[in-house]
């Protein structure tokens, strides 16, 4: 059910259908957007008669929800979500950029990248101290002595921390450290982890799973979002195929499909998707030029010596020329191209 108020409604008038849903043992997410509020009503196991709430003052109309989704949707909040950090935003006019190394190795490797990152106007620097590898003998991360060395980074280069989370206990950790929580491909069904996440004051990136639907992806989304976190990013790094010239396939349609259902900022992380390194500059500029709010690149000062994924990983060369490029991109499409 979502219940949408009237242009002029009161704060009191809004609070008062909070009220009656919570009275009924449901939930509210009240969305405030640029013309009128709607109010999502998530916790009901069948439906809900429109006409409880259409007698409330200031509301507008009420209406049945017949898709799997609810918060995730354009229905319910019209504007795009812009999602928050200090003054950096993941969603709004700038083109959001987030690069690091895949894993965080040393302090020195990390704010050598750090700088390059700093050096190109990003925002975001991304990073992993607690690695999902596919084999258990390859380097999993630093662990806390990564989040930390992430976080002087922070300090030192004025960057916002994005790093991933394997589980709930690194959640907690997390948010001593860090900006924003990862959710990885591996994880995106992971529905303890996702409920966790959205119990968290941080932002989410949420990985599109390897083999995920855009169907499967959105309600994970709905996971985080029905526990109070709206703030959450969509982040498409390619599925699985029969594709072997690529490490998977960048899925470009995902990007405007996903725009004409949902409100949610979506990235493009063309490394993943590319494993190798002379594929991430062309994949990721198609991302931009298909609509994408931002990119995530790994980046690493010595990608022959890297600990995890360095066949992917762009020199700080690379990567600057791959950001002036994909912000002359992003550019042209804001004056010239009405999305
Ligand atoms: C990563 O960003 O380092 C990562 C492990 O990505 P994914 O979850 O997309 O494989
Ligand atoms: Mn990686």
């Amino acid at each position: 059910m979502l219940v949408v108020m009237k242009s002029g409604a009161t704060q009191g008038e809004i609070d008062g259908v909070v009220q009656a849903v919570e009275n009924l043992g449901f939930r509210a997410h009240v969305m405030p957007g640029a013309t009128r509020t709607a109010i999502g009503i998530t916790g009901n196991q069948g439906s809900v008669d429109p006409i409880r709430f259409e007698s409330l003052p200031g509301v507008s109309e009420a209406i049945r929800v017949s898709k799997p989704y609810k918060l995730i949707t354009l229905d319910l909040q019209p504007d795009q979500t812009v999602v928050r950090v200090g003054d950096a935003t993941i969603g709004g006019q700038e083109l959001a950029v987030i690069a690091g190394p895949c894993a965080v190795e040393s302090r020195q490797q990390t704010f050598a990248v750090a700088a390059a990152v700093r050096a190109s106007g990003a925002r975001f620097l991304r990073g992993g101290a607690f690695k999902p590898r596919s084999s258990p003998y390859d380097f999993a991360g630093l662990g806390e002595e990564g989040l930390k060395i992430l976080a002087d980074a922070r300090d030192a280069f004025g960057l916002k921390i994005v790093t991933e989370a394997l589980d709930e206990s690194g959640v907690d950790l997390l948010e001593k450290y860090a900006d924003i929580i990862q959710v990885g491909a591996r994880n995106m069904q992971n529905f303890s982890l996702l409920r966790r996440v959205g119990k968290s004051k941080l932002p989410v990136l949420l990985k599109r799973g390897i083999a995920a639907t855009i169907d499967e992806w959105l309600l994970a989304a709905e996971y985080i979002m029905s526990e109070g976190n709206y703030q959450v990013v969509l982040c498409e790094r390619g599925v699985r195929t029969f594709t072997q010239h690529a490490r998977n396939a960048l899925d470009l349609a995902a990007i405007p499909v996903i725009r004409r259902i949902s409100h949610l900022p979506i990235v493009v992380d063309a490394s993943h998707a590319a494993g190798k390194s002379h594929l991430v500059r062309p994949l990721a500029r198609a991302g931009v030029a298909a609509g994408a709010d931002g990119i995530m690149v790994e980046v690493h000062n010595n990608p022959e010596a890297a600990l995890c994924d360095g066949a992917q990983a762009l020199t700080p060369e690379e990567y600057l020329k791959l950001v002036s490029e994909a912000r002359g991109i992003h550019q042209l499409l804001a004056q010239a191209v009405d999305t």
